[in-house]
């Protein structure tokens, strides 16, 4: 159950609302939700007392400050913010020029890493001309081999931000740690939580406290349940601008970096209102590769791309094998973009509605029927 509460709701009114949770003993948690007060409550219902229970909720739909009560199905318990059925409309994250989700297609690029001055800034001024609007770069970078490069650190950060200051393109930049979030998060505009992170709980709470956007990757050996849950993490602690981002998963397969999992595409369409882009370039983890990924992710109805683009791709510190020179960033843009529009991406999305009821949801006593049965089909 989501309860929302209006916006003008009291303090004293959401008490109560909350002291009725207590005399029903039913576990709850309170968060900020879209700009209004929620609380998501974890209830199975026991089919011996529906009456009883479709009661409850009938006359708390009624409390003053209350303004609607979604019943969420058993299967999104665990992820119920995150949850298809918890919004009216998909989510669009917006920040200066960069807008993802609902029907908002957006290409982020830049390297791997941070290297200097002169090769972020001319990537940042070469990609914005391209036709991206966010650069993307990481300053704290997770690697496999601790010899390998760590990044420039809060020196990258301020690199990113005079590529900022350049361009105008917002910066996407990951944090590793709950301790470097409150850094990271002075300077970057989206907060990168990388696919080794996916599962790092405090990591994800540190998250749920910013106030700016987050780009959380899957973990590549997470399900698409436990790549949700992580996201719950992150608007459980109140920040409901969560962009998904599809990297790549581990498989059988070694001739690939990672294998692209683009059917998480439609079914996350299905299950969430959170935008999702695609990342070709660690999926695939080869330059050639990346722009037909690139352009499938596209037809397949991600909300945007995450690309790595190098000046001297055969130089770069990291990731040099998936990333792009400027030339065929530009020209994959340009067929994204053309592909964008021919595929009616909103048309295609309406159809993953299909049989979904997305109609706004009150416990009458039919619909906790309905509840039930689904509840007992999945136990
Ligand atoms: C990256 O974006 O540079 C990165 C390290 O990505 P991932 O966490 O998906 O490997
Ligand atoms: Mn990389």
């Amino acid at each position: 159950m989501l309860i929302r509460m209006k916006k003008e709701a009291t303090a004293d009114q959401i008490s109560f609302v909350k002291s009725q949770m207590d005399e029903r003993t039913l576990e709850f948690y309170q968060t900020v939700f879209w700009g209004q007060e929620v609380l998501v409550v974890q209830e199975s219902f026991d089919s011996s007392k529906l009456h009883d229970a479709s009661l409850f909720w009938a006359s708390l739909l009624e409390v003053s400050g209350v303004e609607e009560i979604l019943v969420i199905p058993p299967r999104d318990h665990q992820r119920t913010l995150t949850s298809y059925y918890a919004k009216k409309e998909r989510t669009k994250v917006e920040i200066g020029p960069l807008a993802v989700g609902n029907g908002h297609y957006a290409i982020i690029g830049g390297p791997c890493t941070v290297e200097n001055e002169e090769q972020l800034v001319e990537t940042a001024k070469s990609v914005k001309k391209s036709g991206a609007s966010g650069l993307r770069g990481g300053a704290y970078k997770p690697r496999t081999s601790p010899y390998a490069f760590q990044g420039m650190r809060e020196e990258g950060l301020k690199l990113l931000a005079k590529a900022r200051e350049a361009t105008g393109l917002p910066i996407v930049t990951e944090a590793m740690t709950p301790e470097e979030l409150p850094l990271v998060a002075q300077y970057a505009d989206v907060v990168q939580i990388g696919t080794r992170n996916m599962q790092n709980y405090r990591l994800l709470e540190g998250a749920g406290k910013l106030r700016i956007p987050v780009l959380l990757k899957r973990g590549f050996s997470a399900t698409i349940d436990e790549f949700l849950m992580a996201a719950e993490y992150i608007l459980l602690g109140g920040n409901d601008q969560v962009i998904l981002c599809e990297r790549g998963i581990r498989t059988f397969e070694n001739d690939t970096r990672f294998t692209l999992a683009l059917g998480a595409v439609p079914l996350l369409k299905g299950r969430t209102h959170l935008p999702i882009i695609v990342d070709p370039s660690h999926a695939t983890g080869y330059y050639k590769h990346v722009p037909a990924m690139a352009a499938a992710a596209t037809a397949a109805g991600a909300d945007g791309l995450l690309i790595e683009v190098h000046p001297d791709p055969q130089k770069a510190l990291c990731d040099g094998r998936q990333s792009l020179t400027f030339e065929e960033f530009e020209q994959t843009v340009v067929a994204c973009k053309k592909i964008r529009e021919i595929v009616n991406v909103t048309d295609l999305i309406s159809k993953y509605d299909t049989g979904v009821d997305r109609e706004r949801v009150i416990p009458v006593p039919h619909r906790l029927e309905s509840y039930i049965q689904a509840q007992n089909a999945m136990s």
